[in-house]
């Protein structure tokens, strides 16, 4: 057990020269209800002058309503709304460079996302873009990202991805669907305001809520699991049992999550996700299903791996009367389905954090389409 501990450790550093993983957490961080209106001193201190703006990229369900009026918009200064129905894409994130690019002369101060995972990795790969040269499908990948982004805050107004403590931004690009993992990708200055999730669907926040809780059930049951990950993932995982299934005040519900999905993202952080993940990506590649809901989908097919996360799981869905929809890969062609195993079986980590080195001997296309087949 502990060599296989040892050896987990060393697989996860991305530079040759690394022994372990020197990893950046998010330096700065406040937390409490309202906190959000703290916004506007923070940004005070890191405005160059008044032709230097601050962006703010705001998930468009906000649109009109009174957290707008609480953005701290002065000089030129803006908001760009933008629709979180579909997960963000490297050429939207290109498209909004350009967009400020064209605006301004100056380097923007600041980009801050507002909104749930999919505003919070455009942020961090809007605020990478704008120094950094190309298109954002060429820093698809680890550590290829040279200089440091423009600083960037990420306010979460859903909780579960863990989006707002990792260093990665998930984009699907014309080839794949990747993060742009890196150094630079993390916030600077992140905002847990509770009071912003008040607002989201009973579905949506089952959804979002369970990919924190597959984070746990799949870092603490991975062959990389270390004590660091482990620490972590253990106070998510009660955090998220406490929330699910538990009376709680609405309140101490909304409090609990946000801090279960921040603990979540620092237990994979360190470690990996697993089998969920990798056969949800491809879910999300053919068919454009989203994260949370994918996760979802996918894992409640998934006793053989994960007996105990899988039994737990099926009683927070039943608690909350959740009706996870059906049917969804009835129609698929042998063609699609080998193209989502392919993208499945792409993610050699994940599937060697869940089931070891000889992850290949038990995991075969056949056995991952007849998961995929009973969704
Ligand atoms: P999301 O951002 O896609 O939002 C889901 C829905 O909730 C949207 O319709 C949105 O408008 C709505 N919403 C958000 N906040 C709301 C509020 N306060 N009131 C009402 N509606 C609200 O949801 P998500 O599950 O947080 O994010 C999914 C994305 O996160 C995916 O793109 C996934 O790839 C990404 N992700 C990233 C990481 C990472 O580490 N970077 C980790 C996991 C997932
Ligand atoms: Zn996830």
């Amino acid at each position: 057990m502990e060599i296989k501990k040892e050896i987990a450790l060393k697989k996860i550093p991305t530079r040759a020269s690394e022994k372990y993983r020197n990893f950046p957490m998010v330096p700065r961080v406040v937390f409490g209800n309202g906190s959000f209106d703290q916004l506007g001193e923070i940004l005070l201190s890191k405005r160059k002058h008044s032709e230097a703006p601050v962006i703010f990229l705001v998930d468009d369900v906000f649109e009109g309503t009174e957290l707008v009026s609480r953005i701290p918009q002065i000089f030129c200064d803006q908001i760009i709304f933008v629709s979180a129905e579909e997960e963000p894409k490297t050429q939207q994130v290109d498209a909004l460079v350009d967009l400020i690019k064209k605006e301004y002369q100056e380097l923007p101060s600041g980009v801050v996302g507002i909104g749930g995972g999919t505003l919070l990795d455009l942020a961090k790969a809007v605020a990478i873009l704008l120094t950094n040269n190309g298109s954002a499908q060429d820093y698809q990948g680890w550590d290829l990202v040279r200089k440091k982004a423009v600083y960037h805050v990420g306010v979460p107004t859903i909780s579960g991805t863990g989006a707002e403590v990792s260093r990665t931004t998930v984009l699907l690009g014309p080839e794949k669907k990747l993060g742009i993992n890196s150094d630079y990708t993390t916030f600077d200055q992140v905002i847990l305001d509770p009071e912003l999730t008040q607002g989201v669907a009973k579905e949506q926040w089952f959804y979002t809520g369970m990919d924190c809780y597959i984070h746990c059930i799949e870092s603490l049951n991975g062959t990389y699991l270390n004590a660091f990950s482990q620490s972590y993932g253990e106070k998510a995982l009660d955090l998220c049992k406490e929330v699910f299934l538990t009376d709680l005040s609405d309140a101490d519900s909304r409090d609990k999550l946000m801090m279960a999905s921040w603990h979540g993202g620092m237990s994979i952080a360190y470690s990996q996700v697993g089998v969920a993940h990798a056969l949800s990506y491809g879910l999300g590649y053919r068919l454009g299903v989203k994260h949370g809901i994918g996760n979802c989908l996918v894992f409640q097919h998934l006793e053989e791996f994960y007996p105990e996360g899988v039994a737990l799981f099926h009683k927070m869905k039943e608690r909350h009367k959740i009706n996870l929809p059906k049917g969804i890969c009835k129609e698929l062609s042998e063609e699609d389905l080998n193209v989502m195993v392919s993208v499945a079986m792409g993610m050699e980590p994940l599937w060697e954090n869940a089931l070891g080195e000889n992850w290949k001997s038990v995991i075969t296309p056949e056995k991952i389409k007849s998961i995929y087949k009973k969704i």
